[in-house]
């Protein structure tokens, strides 16, 4: 299967503080605003089946079920699976979470999702080209798949492990593998061999001294793609 054990114990072990938004996932509250409206501005949710992969606790696939799509998140993590399920039912948000691997969902749903996500996931996989084949499958003819992960620059090491790991301790140490970052060049050329179009790309900043994040043109570290399947 693509998917490394140590990555997913890792991530079930933290799955109760999920929704803490002072814990190790700060940093996914903090921009899931961000991507969020970004998301809903190119593929608006409303109405929409949009298919999560990789959603763990469920930060990114409740807030897109806010806005009115029918969601579906999976993962491989039966913790945060389990986290995600009671989170929806307390907030009264329905989310459909199931653990299956992408790969095998593609199989058992293609051509179904009008809208394909698969955020913070990739740079944590054995195989990243898979995955982005999958949601290729997952996403109807016409449909949208939004990507994100880290680029593999000395700037985005600083940034991404020695700096949110080891100086400000945002993360948990061993958080990220660096070698498992994505470059835009490697993320695009897995995107069209899929079969999909690269429509955009956006970047995450962090600002340390300010703490606050934001959208820009600045892909160095954190950043997104929006993609297109063509009808
Ligand atoms: N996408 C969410 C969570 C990111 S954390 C968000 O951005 O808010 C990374 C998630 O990927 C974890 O929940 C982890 O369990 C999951 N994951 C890691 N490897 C995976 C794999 N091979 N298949 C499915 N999920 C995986």
């Amino acid at each position: 299967m693509n998917a490394d054990p140590h990555e997913i114990q890792k991530f079930s072990e933290l799955a109760h503080r999920w929704w803490d938004p002072t814990s190790e996932f700060r940093p996914l509250h903090e921009i899931n605003p961000l991507r969020l409206e970004w998301i809903n501005a190119r593929a608006p949710l409303a109405g929409k089946k949009v298919m999560d992969i990789g959603c763990g606790g469920g930060i990114l696939a409740e807030s897109m079920a806010r806005k009115g799509a029918d969601v579906t998140g999976i993962d491989l993590s039966e913790k945060a699976l389990k986290v995600a399920d009671l989170h929806s039912l307390e907030s009264e948000v329905s989310v459909r979470y199931k653990h299956i691997a992408a790969e095998e969902m593609a199989a058992q749903e293609p051509g179904q999702y009008d809208v394909v996500t698969c955020m913070e996931m990739l740079e944590h996989v054995p195989d990243p080209a898979s995955i982005v084949r999958a949601a290729a499958t997952l996403v109807k003819p016409g449909g949208h798949v939004f990507l994100s992960t880290l680029n593999r620059n000395p700037k985005a090491y600083l940034f991404a492990v020695v700096g949110a790991e080891y100086l400000l301790r945002m993360l948990p140490k061993g958080t990220h593998d660096y070698a498992k970052f994505i470059t835009p060049a490697e993320l695009s050329q897995f995107v069209r061999e899929a079969g999909l179009n690269v429509d955009a790309f956006k970047g995450l900043t962090y600002n340390p001294l300010t703490k606050i994040y934001a959208l820009n043109q600045d892909t160095d570290v954190n950043y997104m793609v929006a993609c297109s399947r063509p009808l």
